[in-house]
């Protein structure tokens, strides 16, 4: 029965999890994804009563049910105003940010210390939030606090590249030893107590399942599991966003784009690139003395290759 479908797994944004949908719940999401004001998706969202004419879909199989257990859930996204972002300093997790503040009221940044290898990557946080501060006046008054946690624990438990100075490799488990087992899923459960404690309804994650490499704990399955758990785990519903999770990274420049030029249309857009090259992090030695059209790295390690090829696809598109 409809009723018995938690509602956070109706609620999710994902093609998957709104294929189903009656008519009017689509356009209701289809309505939410073209960024309206909560006030116009509210209002968009019609309940109506006893209408057995729409029979609806949960993957797959039919429910004998009525439009109006399939609104509540999707109601219960208008008071999703409040987001938390896991801002790591990088062009993923910047996009991500950018992405939430053009979305939502209020959204605040976590970051998590673990001992990384190159500490540039906790500067950069920094000056990435300050630069969008100074640049765009429609976002800055929604930039809530930002946290650091120390992670410091991973370091203890685990042997990565990141963490400890070893060339970066494809080991045998056909992981490269950047992969540092459970990262993700420590870091959204610390981000989930914090979310709770805070009050924030939503968590945005830069994760994608395009990305090069691959990282289990960053694939779109685990997203949703960890959604899942961390719902029922805490008794509240939590709502994880992933808006680069089917992208790659010439499209995530694009993305960046498109966010700066709607926040502010006198050259928001590159605005916002050249903020991103500029100020992010994606290195994994760490090195900003090389300064490429596409940001500071060293230009040969995985990470700068695949931020670089991005850039170069999305200059010429
Ligand atoms: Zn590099």
């Amino acid at each position: 029965r409809v009723q018995a479908l938690p509602g956070f797994l109706a609620q999710a944004s994902h093609p998957l999890r709104t294929q189903g949908l009656g008519e009017d719940a689509r356009r209701v999401h289809a309505k939410k994804n073209d960024q309206t004001s909560h006030h116009e998706f509210h209002a968009m969202s019609p309940v109506r009563q006893g209408d057995p004419a729409r029979a609806l879909m949960i993957r797959g199989s039919p429910v004998t049910g009525t439009l109006e257990a399939f609104a509540r859930p999707c109601l219960a996204l208008a008071m999703h105003t409040h987001a938390l972002v896991l801002f790591s300093g990088g062009q993923d997790s910047a996009t991500a940010l950018a992405w939430a503040l053009d979305r939502y009221d209020r959204v605040e940044t976590i970051g998590f210390d673990y001992g990384q290898r190159h500490k540039v990557e906790l500067t950069a946080r920094l000056n990435v939030l300050a630069a969008i501060k100074a640049r765009f006046p429609a976002w800055a008054p929604k930039m809530g606090e930002d946290h650091l946690l120390d992670a410091g624990i991973l370091g203890q438990i685990s042997e990565t590249s990141l963490t400890r100075d070893t060339a970066i490799e494809m080991e045998s488990s056909g992981l490269p030893n950047t992969f540092v087992p459970g990262r993700n899923l420590l870091f959204l459960t610390l981000a989930a107590a914090l979310a709770y404690r805070r009050g924030l309804q939503v968590i945005v994650t830069g994760v994608c399942e395009t990305d090069f490499s691959g990282y289990p704990d960053c694939r779109d399955d685990t997203m949703k599991a960890m959604q899942v758990a961390l719902s029922l785990g805490m008794d509240r519903k939590l709502l994880i966003e992933t808006p680069l999770m089917w992208i790659d990274k010439a499209q995530t420049w694009q993305l960046a784009h498109d966010l700066g030029q709607q926040a502010d249309s006198a050259q928001g857009g590159q605005a916002l690139v050249d903020l991103i090259v500029e100020h992010t992090h994606t290195c994994y030695l760490g090195d900003r003395t090389q300064r490429h059209d596409w940001g500071y790295g060293c230009g040969q390690c995985p990470a700068c290759q695949l931020r670089a090829a991005g850039f170069a696809r999305f200059q010429k598109s």
